[in-house]
């Protein structure tokens, strides 16, 4: 019997058509459906550019970006996203930031002394594992701390 693939990827595609052009179903490197949208912009599946994001970054950064946001043990995931700040010394907590400012997960704010202030941005939100509701909570109190 013969396998005729192109009525198969026809039949695929016909499958595939949706409404919405842009969240067109199309494949990841890593073999993951992700939109095409995601796609062109990123380059990978939102899994793998987080992935990726966190390979830049120190284990600690980490934490940092999680308590920046509260998105940490003590307070409910309901609440994270509660503050969104972080006042960095010199050194070691500076070059944490620095790092996280580079994978794109925050953004330095205004200098005080030799503090520097530093924000979570969107993706920096999402990486710390924020939901909507937490995201527009960090980023809609953006105001800098009095
Ligand atoms: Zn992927």
């Amino acid at each position: 019997m013969m396998y005729d693939l192109a009525r198969v990827e026809r039949q695929h595609l016909a499958n595939n058509k949706g409404p919405v052009f842009s969240l067109i179903r199309k494949r990841c490197a890593c073999g993951k459906a992700s939109t095409a949208k995601q796609l062109t912009q990123h380059g990978k599946c939102a899994a793998c550019s987080l992935a990726a994001v966190r390979a830049t970054i120190m284990p600690g950064d980490f934490a940092k970006l999680q308590h920046m946001l509260g998105a940490v043990q003590q307070y409910p995931k309901c609440k994270w996203g509660w503050r969104n700040y972080f006042a960095a010394g010199s050194g070691q907590q500076h070059e944490a930031m620095q790092r996280l400012v580079a994978a794109g997960l925050a953004t330095a704010g205004r200098a005080c002394g030799d503090m520097t202030y530093f924000y979570a941005t969107r993706m920096g939100c999402k990486a710390a594992g924020l939901d909507a509701a937490g995201i527009k909570r960090a980023m809609g109190t953006d105001d800098e701390p009095s």
